[in-house]
């Protein structure tokens, strides 16, 4: 049984990465909208490929589920060829993921960029999802609380956050890796993320961030973590290309934060 998290809305979000063309993608929301409906307990998000996003969004009207940008860039506009800003988002958009590993892995991105990344989406009024993660040595070596400690804090260097943000908990060695980790050690370090943030901003507003776990989450393993008092949601990868198991993996989470009084109505207040 969960407990202490109330006041947190539950969240899945899938992470549809580098896949789908427009009319694929446009096919794909009109499933997951079929395939959630009657679902009133989580807040559900996908993320499709920029070029799919206002698409996507006439393909969600009249439904609560939202939408999110993979990444965007930190200035506003300019001379910077083939980069997408905030506020070109906004309007098609209400989350955009900040820092995803594949984009510090492939992209080069460094924490003051993840860190001016995310000042940018704030001050566009767009909520950030941010993802956090230790490497399989930095795992192996007992070093990932010293890791995350020190991703968040440089992430949110100066930044004055609130309770919007959303922390995607991702281990790097189980993205797309079929490998999970597991759920006691996530709550753990779910933990650990949210007395950090405390630390930067206050109990209050640390009880409000949403924590979410992603790596290789599936329809199979999704109870182990939302089950955990700290863990929030998931950001789901691979498995929100496939709608039974997005839709499983919605389902199973209302399940468990509400096992006997499923809301009739969107609990999202927002
Ligand atoms: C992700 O892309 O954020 C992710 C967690 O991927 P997967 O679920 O495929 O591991």
């Amino acid at each position: 049984m969960r407990g202490g998290s109330e006041m947190r809305v539950p969240m899945i979000a899938g992470n549809w990465k580098m896949n789908t063309t427009v009319e694929e993608a446009v096919t794909l929301a009109g499933q997951i909208r079929q395939g959630i409906s009657g679902t009133h307990g989580v807040e559900v998000m996908v993320c499709p490929p920029f070029v799919s996003l206002a698409a996507v969004r006439t393909a969600l009207e009249g439904t609560s589920i939202k939408e999110g940008a993979q990444n965007s860039y930190f200035e506003e506009k300019g001379a910077y060829t083939g980069e997408v800003s905030p506020i070109m988002l906004k309007g098609l958009c209400e989350y955009v993921i900040i820092g995803h590993s594949e984009r510090r892995q492939y992209f080069g991105e460094t924490g003051e960029v993840v860190n001016r990344k995310l000042a940018a989406v704030m001050k566009a009024g767009l909520k950030p999802i941010l993802c956090i993660g230790e490497k399989l040595e930095d795992n192996e070596a007992g070093r990932t609380a010293e890791v995350i400690s020190e991703q968040l804090r440089a992430a949110l260097d100066k930044l004055d956050f609130s309770g919007e943000l959303v922390v995607a908990y991702e281990p790097v060695w189980a993205i797309g890796t079929g490998r999970a980790a597991h759920g006691r050690p996530v709550n753990d370090t779910a933990r650990l993320i949210r007395s950090v943030l405390a630390e930067l901003r206050g109990r209050e507003t640390a009880d409000q961030v949403r924590v979410l776990y992603g790596g290789s989450v599936t329809a199979d393993n999704v109870a182990e973590f939302v089950e955990q008092s700290e863990i929030d949601g998931a950001l789901v990868g691979g498995a929100s290309l496939k709608v039974d198991q997005f839709a499983s993996i919605v389902r199973q989470t209302e399940d468990i934060f509400f096992p006997n009084n499923p809301p009739t109505k969107d609990l999202v207040p927002w």
